[in-house]
């Protein structure tokens, strides 16, 4: 009798492309408190808010520090050292993969390796997070919707960083910041209840800058990098042609700085701006736009009218 092989089990071909060593479950406990504790202070968030344990030191808070990790995800993680769609200056390439750090989404060599895997694969049955990895009726999207935002952070197969991201392992600034992650999780969430605790000179002003700028950011920003792995491979408009199921999702631009633009970025990966239509705002690429004027971002790959033309969908919207 044979058995069917797990849904997760590597073909012998595709082991190259991952890591030998799977993972542990230490690993997956530490997944699971620091996106799980996070996401009960959202829960928590609502009675306490209405009970006066929000005060407008911990507003101004939480938006810096969700803009900070948030970008760091977005301009850093993401357009800069996955798909390299600017060249950074020192300074700037340092700055990014800590900011990057502080949103609590894995060490930046692991992350920047799991996303060219989901791009060489998108939707395809080696793409890490696909919402269409069991099938298209609704009950297995539901399943796959769950598994794209959430689940296969817990999966035993891990992305080889070799394969995927040997320009980072070969640069000594970035293996130095992937290694002290951990002591920059602690820096995301202490700093809030530092600056909490000094701006309003009183331990309750730690606690609720610990609570809100720490924990509530925390998840919201991770919620918002899920939905574009879920959401924007699911719902929302294709205006550009692609080979698998990326899609435009215009209510998560603002939260997502831009990056639920998603159907634009697989159809042109090293683009520098996903929301290239008229009226798709993209708080990133104003960002690097930033950059590139200080002197500190140049060779970016702005938007290239005569490859976005050849890239629209023929149908009519
Ligand atoms: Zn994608
Ligand atoms: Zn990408």
């Amino acid at each position: 009798m044979t058995t069917a092989p797990a849904v997760d089990a590597p073909r012998p071909a595709a082991r190259p492309e991952l890591d030998p060593e799977p993972r542990g479950a230490a690993e997956k406990i530490l997944i699971a408190v620091f996106t799980g504790v996070p996401f009960l202070a959202l829960i928590a968030a609502v009675p306490l808010a209405w009970g006066h344990f929000l005060g407008w030191t911990d507003v101004a808070l939480t938006a810096v520090l969700y803009f900070i990790s948030a970008a760091g995800i977005t301009v850093g993680y993401h357009r800069y050292f996955t798909h390299g769609s600017f060249k950074a200056n020192r300074p700037l390439k340092i700055a990014l993969a800590v900011a990057g750090s502080l949103a609590m989404e894995g060490p930046v060599i692991t992350w920047v390796a799991d996303h060219r895997r989901h791009h060489k694969h998108s939707d395809k049955e080696m793409d890490p997070h696909s919402p269409w990895r069991f099938g298209d009726d609704w009950k297995a999207l539901a399943k796959g919707l769950a598994w794209a935002h959430y689940g296969w952070l817990f999966n035993p197969n891990r992305t080889s960083k070799r394969r995927f991201a040997k320009d980072l392992l070969d640069d000594r600034d970035i293996t130095f910041i992937h290694r002290w992650f951990p002591g920059l999780v602690a820096v995301s969430l202490l700093t809030p209840a530092l600056l909490g605790g000094l701006i309003t000179w009183s331990w309750q002003g730690a606690l609720t800058g610990l609570f809100w700028a720490g924990l509530v950011r925390i998840t919201l920003v991770h919620h918002v990098t899920w939905s574009i792995n879920s959401i924007c491979h699911t719902f929302g408009k294709e205006d550009f042609e692609v080979r698998d199921k990326s899609r435009n999702v215009w209510w998560l631009a603002i939260p997502s700085l831009g990056e639920s633009w998603h159907n634009l970025h697989h159809s042109d990966p090293t683009c520098a701006r996903h929301g290239v239509l008229k009226g798709q705002i993209d708080i990133s690429a104003g960002v690097i736009r930033g950059f590139e004027k200080a002197g500190w971002a140049r060779d970016v790959r702005w938007p290239d009218e005569r490859r976005l033309a050849a890239k629209r969908t023929k149908r009519p919207a």
